[in-house]
């Protein structure tokens, strides 16, 4: 039977840092397959409620399900390697060649014979066959961020969590390789959760658009229903910054 995508449940989860909120009695549904944006401004706690997801990072209450298991129910280092994470400026091991830092999930499983699946890898995120024998550092950041695409993916994760993934990108390479990963999420059968504070990304990348305030959910509409209107003060707000540049562009082609 083929791997179905994941379907993730958030249900009164808090976390306190230091008696301090971070994520205040969040509840949620993110249906498999879905590809949601988690939009907010910065310390609204998006990082932290994602965190939750792979444990990095423990509820102070509620639980975390996972197609209805709850994640605590196994060992973090095995929930981890059923879970894609790519993260802003993505650690690629320095030492080893790009084909190894791919390889490191499938070697950790126990497989030997890698090379194959390397190059697949790789294709699937658009990158040459032959840069797997370079280092990281005679790579630009948008290819490294493609090989921390490549290796999260390596293990056939069913659930990706992107965080800020191409948040250190410039504009072009950032809107490619956001093209990209919808384009392998719908090719892959995926569940993505990605973190941003883009509004504009979000709106063009999304199923589903959560928007974040002081720890919890203040706005949970489609992209369509955002652009009406239709998603709450705070959603307005992030929506009319890109929306009046989209307009003050149309200005200037006139
Ligand atoms: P975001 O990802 O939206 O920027 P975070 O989840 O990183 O937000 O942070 C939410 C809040 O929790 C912020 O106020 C931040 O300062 C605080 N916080 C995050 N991580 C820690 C930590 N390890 N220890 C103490 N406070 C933290
Ligand atoms: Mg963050």
């Amino acid at each position: 039977m083929p791997e179905q995508s994941r379907s993730v449940t958030f249900k009164n989860v808090s976390k306190r840092y230091a008696g301090v909120p971070a994520v205040t009695d969040v509840t949620l549904e993110i249906a498999g397959g879905s590809f949601v944006a988690l939009v907010g401004a910065s310390g609204s706690g998006k990082s932290t409620l994602l965190k939750m997801v792979n444990r990095l990072i423990e509820p102070s209450e509620g639980e975390v399900r996972i197609d209805g298991e709850p994640v605590h129910d196994e060992p973090a280092y095995l929930l981890r390697r059923r879970i894609g994470y790519v993260f802003q400026n993505i650690g690629l091991f320095p030492h080893m060649t790009v084909g190894e830092n791919v390889a490191i999930g499938l070697k950790l499983a126990g497989e030997r014979d890698t090379a194959a699946r390397v190059t697949e890898l790789l294709q699937l995120v658009e990158l040459p066959e032959e840069m797997a024998g370079r280092m990281p550092d005679a790579l630009s950041g948008g290819q490294r961020q493609r090989v921390g695409v490549a290796r999260a993916l390596a293990v056939g994760p069913k659930l990706m969590l992107m965080d800020e993934a191409f948040g250190a990108l410039d504009p072009v390479t950032r809107d490619g390789l956001g093209k990209a990963i919808r384009a392998l999420h719908d090719k892959m059968g995926l569940t993505t959760i990605l973190v941003t504070h883009d509004m504009a990304e979000a709106l063009l990348l999304a199923d589903r658009v959560l928007v974040m305030e002081d720890g919890r959910i203040v706005g949970d509409a489609t992209p369509r229903e955002l652009l009406a209107g239709k998603g709450g003060a705070a959603a307005d707000a992030l929506v009319a910054v890109p929306r009046e540049q989209a307009h003050r562009l149309a200005e200037l082609e006139k």
